[in-house]
Formats: C-alpha cells, structure tokens, sequence
C-alpha cells in the first residue's frame, strides 16, 4: 500500500461511511483482534462499522472489547447479506482468498463493492482494490496498528484498540517467540502498553482459560503423538470419538500441534482432526527453519498458511489421511534432512 493508496483511502474515510469487516472462517485471536480493533478506530472516526464473521469463534476470545457486537454469518444469514448488500467498503482482515470465508464466498464473490484487504498469508488473490499485503508481518493485528500509523492516526489507539491489537500479536507470534517477532513487533507491542493494553490480564484471559476436559483431551493428544525421526516429522491424531468424549469445544485443539514440534530434533509437526460434521479432516502444520508447510499444504492438502504456520484438509478417513501423508514423506526427506 503506497503513498498515494493511503491518501486515497483518507479521502474514502473522511465521510461517514457504511462499513463492513471480515476475518477469515473459524476466526483465530490474529482475526478477531484484528477486525475488533479496525472496528474501534473507524467508529472513532465516525463510521458505521460491524464486524461480520463467517462463523464461531472459541470461548477464550468472548471477552475481546466488542465481541459482542459481532455478527455472525452463520447464525444471523439476513443481517449479514443485508450489511454486505449496504457496505460502502468491505474490509477483509487476516486472509487473502474469498475461499477462505467458508459460505459467505459465494456472496463476496456477486459483491460489487470497495474491498480493503490488509492480510499477512502467502500469495494473495488480487480481488480487492486496496491491498496491503506483508507475509513478512507478525500479524494482521501488528499491520493494523501500521495502517492506523500510515494514516497519521496513532493517537487515536485507546486502551480497547490497544487490547484489540496485542491479543492478535501474541497468539500469532506464540507469544513473542516465532520468527516473525521483529525489533519492531516490540515497540508495537511496548505502545500498546502505554496506551492502555493489560498485558497481565490478557495473557491470563487467553491462556488461563482451561477446561478440565481440555486438558484430559491434551492427554490423549500426547498419547497418540507419533514420531518419525528419519524425517525430523512428528503428528497427531485426534478422532471424533476422542473429541466427543472429551465435551470438545471449538477452540479446544489449539496449540496442541506445539507439543510435537517441542520435541528435540523436530522440526515439522502436524495434528490430524477428524471433524464428522464437514465430513473433513482438518489438519494444522508447523514447521521450523526452511522447510515451508505453506508449499506442503498447498501441493497436498488443499490448503496454505504461512511458511512456518499452515493449515489444510482432507475428505478421506482419518486413516486414510495418515497413511496418505506418510507415503508423501519420503519425496521430502531430502529437505526434512537438510
Ligand atoms: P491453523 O493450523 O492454526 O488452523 O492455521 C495456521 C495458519 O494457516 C493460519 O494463519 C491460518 O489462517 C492458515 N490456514 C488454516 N487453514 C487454512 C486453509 O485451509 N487454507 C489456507 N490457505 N490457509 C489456512
Ligand atoms: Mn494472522
């Protein structure tokens, strides 16, 4: 996004305007910060904001400032067409292909509007006008506080903007820890503080949020953790049964592909989720060092992400789905060993 793109959309934003905001479907931390706190600076402003996601999001993000204002596309299918029928501008946070909205494609596609993308994945489609696309970013929530900067805005970040934005640094960045985590990301994150964002309480909100069942349901994930150490791989296996014996709850799995990737020696980790009510197989990838889960996920499992950070599916059975990937492998052991 150049000079002239940012005084373009200043212009844009210097009348009250209807606006639209989208993350992507099963919104993370990185998405609902992100939406959250672009919805607070451009009420601040003046405009008529709502945040529409495609679906549910987990119970560790209900707490986010403005959460409950969000509607959901799913749940509320009239109020969502209709505000995405009206917007002025849409804006589309934390993804970079209509494909990855779930259900809602099919009207982003018919939808003749302004598109404002601001989005940190791999190789973005060109359906927007505006596109301010960084894959070097820590997060969308990190390019949302330099959207707001490039647009002179800075001093408009309260604390609900600030709290907004931190959350979706610290879930994209595990933390603070990724490689993504730049000089920059902390002075962004520094600001915030000043400016309001708790950053005690909201570590303890996200991560202090367990379940008993969670926490058995991380157990058997560790059980079933398999390890192949001639290709530096380990993986996961999650059934529909382990899920419902355990009370699963969207939200649940997250961070359990981690535990893999913890092990000495590892550095691509995967979780296979069997998930009865698609009739998929959700599956997450993580990697460390050169090896990119993007370009694996992309060639194999109908999916994408980042290099280190990825996701895709599967319609095969969840045994079909390993032994699949398990015959993919050994055309990789060259760059798993490298
Ligand atoms: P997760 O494994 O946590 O669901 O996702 C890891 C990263 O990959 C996130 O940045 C997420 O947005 C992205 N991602 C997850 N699933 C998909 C998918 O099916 N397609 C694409 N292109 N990206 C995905
Ligand atoms: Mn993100």
């Amino acid at each position: 996004m150049n000079t002239s793109e940012i005084k373009e959309i200043k212009v844009l934003l210097s009348t009250p305007k209807k606006i639209v905001i989208i993350p992507h479907k099963n919104p993370d931390g990185d998405a609902i910060g992100s939406t959250l706190a672009l919805h607070h600076y451009l009420s601040g402003l003046g405009h008529h904001s709502t945040v529409i996601t495609p679906n549910d999001y987990p119970k560790f993000l209900k707490w986010i400032p403005g959460e409950n204002s969000i509607v959901k596309y799913d749940n509320d299918n009239d109020l969502a067409v209709s505000k995405i029928k009206e917007a002025d501008i849409i804006f589309t946070l934390d993804f970079n292909h209509f494909s990855r909205t779930g259900n809602m494609e099919n009207v982003l596609i018919q939808t003749d509007t302004t598109f404002i993308m601001i989005d940190h994945h791999q190789q973005p489609d060109d359906y927007a006008t505006y596109t301010y696309s960084d894959v070097g970013m820590s997060s969308t929530c990190q390019m949302i506080y330099h959207f707001i900067e490039k647009l002179g805005d800075l001093d408009k970040i309260n604390a609900d903007i600030a709290t907004c934005i931190y959350v979706g640094i610290m879930t994209d960045t595990g933390s603070f820890r990724f490689r993504s985590t730049t000089s920059t990301t902390h002075r962004v994150i520094s600001d915030l503080i000043d400016r309001g964002a708790d950053n005690t309480r909201i570590h303890e909100n996200i991560y202090d949020t367990n379940s008993y069942s969670r926490l058995q349901l991380q157990g058997v994930a560790l059980k079933n953790l398999k390890v192949l150490p001639e290709y530096k791989t380990a993986y996961i296996t999650l059934s529909q049964k382990e899920l419902d014996d355990h009370n699963f709850k969207k939200g649940d799995t997250e961070g359990f592909v981690n535990m893999g990737l913890s092990l000495e020696g590892i550095i691509f980790a995967l979780i296979f989720i069997e998930n009865k009510g698609e009739n998929i197989i959700k599956i997450s990838l993580r990697s460390k060092g050169d090896f990119s889960v993007n370009e694996f996920s992309r060639n194999h499992f109908e999916g994408g992400g980042h290099h280190n950070a990825a996701g895709g599916k599967s319609n095969l059975s969840i045994k079909e789905t390993v032994e699949k990937f398990i015959s993919i492998l050994p055309s990789y052991k060259n760059a798993l060993n490298s």
